[in-house]
């Protein structure tokens, strides 16, 4: 069995009159992300990671953010077409770990909603899927809520594709 690993990172800034959704999930809140899709920084940072163990680049290149039908484009569908692509390479997901950073709202409550969401798109148990939400203590634009970013690890298994 032979198993590869990639990591991702994605940053979106929050502001008024955006829904805020992240691994697939609205979330109420104030305020939403800014992007051209919907902005979910989740499923970004995890579609990084996905396409990196992979050797496939990355989001950008496969979802480029001048391309119209990719406008408010949901996420967890996109990371579906890179989980296609890289079934298509003979490589299943193993295990994916995921830290949201977001000084609020308090994400928690969400995580388990996010997780099901994540897992059924990565053709996974839901225990292959690890969230986790930190805050920034009040340091840096994470901080001072003016964006959410996340983090994520997965690794891939050539044999379970
Ligand atoms: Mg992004």
């Amino acid at each position: 069995m032979r198993q590869r690993t990639g990591i991702g990172y994605d940053l979106h800034p929050l502001v008024a009159g955006r829904r805020l959704v992240l691994g697939g999930v609205e979330i109420p809140y104030e305020r939403g992300l800014l992007g051209h899709s919907d902005a979910d920084a989740l499923c970004h940072a995890i579609t990084d990671a996905l396409l990196g163990a992979a050797g496939l680049g990355d989001i950008g290149q496969h979802f480029p953010d001048t391309d119209p039908q990719y406008k408010d484009a949901r996420s967890l569908n996109l990371l579906r077409r890179a989980v296609k692509m890289v079934w298509r390479e003979k490589m299943g997901v193993v295990n994916v770990d995921a830290t949201v950073i977001a000084e609020e709202p308090l994400l928690t409550p969400y995580l388990p909603k996010m997780r099901a969401a994540i897992a059924e798109v990565l053709g996974v148990e839901p225990d292959r899927v690890n969230l986790k939400a930190t805050r920034s203590e009040g340091l840096g634009p994470l901080g001072a809520k003016q964006a959410v970013a996340a983090l994520a690890v997965l690794t891939l298994d050539e044999s379970s594709g």
